[in-house]
This record gives C-alpha cells, structure tokens and sequence, in this order.
C-alpha cells in the first residue's frame, strides 16, 4: 500500500507532451522523494522474490533511460547485480541488437553479449509498460545471451495498451494500472 500511495502521490500526469493528445507520466517527483522511491523500489523488488521471500533472479535488466533509475536499486536490494539495455550505439562493446516498431518509426536497443550469462534468471524493470514493444525486445535480447526472464515489473501499466499480451507468458507485476 505504501507503494500504490506513492504513485498515487508523486506520479504526474502531463497532458499533450511529449506531443499533443499524449497524457505523460512523469515520474521525477517520485525519484525526488525518499520514502516514496523506497517504498517503490521495495515493492518492484518483490517480483525476483518467491513466496518464502528468497532471491530468485541473478540479475536485474533496466532499460535506458528511466528503467536505469528504478532496475540499479532494485539490483541492489536483491543482492543482484544491474544490466543495461541501451538505445543502439551507446554500449561500447559486442553488442546483441533488437529493433521494433514504434508509434512513429522504430527503435534500436542493445546489450553486451556478456551482459547476461547463458542459463541465468532475470528480472526486467521499467518505469511504464505502453504497448510492451520495449518489455518484449529486451526479453529477445535477454534470450539471445541465453538468459531467461523470470519476471517483469514496471511501475505503471497502461490499460488500454495491449502490453500485457506481448510478454503473455512471463510473470507481470504492476504496481498500478491507470
Ligand atoms: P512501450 O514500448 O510502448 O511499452 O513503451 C514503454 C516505454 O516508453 C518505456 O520505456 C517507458 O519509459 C516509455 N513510456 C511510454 N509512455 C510513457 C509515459 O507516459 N511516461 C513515461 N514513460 C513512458
């Protein structure tokens, strides 16, 4: 509930940015409030949890640029170490390369083929899951180094996108709908 308060609270809604008719989330006064971060952060962290409360996952997945901010702490309150995904072209070394569609154009992300170790289980941690374009290509690129997503956990879904189907099969915590 402290989390769910949290969004409540310090999630705003900007309407026609970044273009308009686009109602976004900005979620940098949450960041800005230590007890809402922390309860936030807690909360994602449940999903490499099991029941008994034992770390499940070996690594956290944060997409550029927002999931960077809510994956590392998660990371670190799991004992877990952090992978970024991030936009084509800004990893330094051999790279794993997804592109997919977006509203308008497309999208290139990328992580180091080492990032993930064949056989190990993560967890992928985004700010706001939309159409679940992001979600799905990180879960290919986490496939492709081998890896396996045990689950997904965003802050925000967005209901009347279909991101849900597009990873259908994997566990989704989220920590509010809207
Ligand atoms: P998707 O790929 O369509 O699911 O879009 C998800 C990505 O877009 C995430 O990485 C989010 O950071 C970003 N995104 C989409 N809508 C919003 C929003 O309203 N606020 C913040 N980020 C958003």
């Amino acid at each position: 509930a402290a989390a769910e308060d949290a969004l409540k609270r310090l999630v705003v809604d900007v309407s026609d940015y970044p273009k308009p008719g686009v109602v976004f989330k900005d979620i940098t006064p949450l960041l800005a409030d230590h007890d809402g971060f922390t309860a936030v952060v807690q909360a994602l962290a449940a999903a490499g949890r099991d029941a008994a409360g034992n770390v499940v996952i070996d690594k956290v997945v944060g997409m550029e640029a927002r999931g960077f901010m809510f994956a590392a702490p998660v990371a670190l309150a799991l004992g877990a170490g952090f992978v970024p995904v991030r936009k084509a072209g800004k990893l330094p070394r051999d790279t794993f390369s997804e592109s997919y569609a977006l509203e308008y154009g497309d999208a290139t992300i990328e992580i180091h083929k080492d990032g993930v170790a064949p056989g190990e289980r993560v967890l992928v941690v985004d700010d706001v899951l939309a159409t679940g374009g992001t979600v799905a290509a990180t879960r290919t690129l986490i496939e492709r180094c081998g890896g396996v997503v045990h689950s997904v956990a965003v802050l925000l879904e967005l209901t009347f996108l279909p991101g849900r189907e597009a990873v259908a099969d994997v566990p989704l915590l989220a920590l509010e709908q809207v």
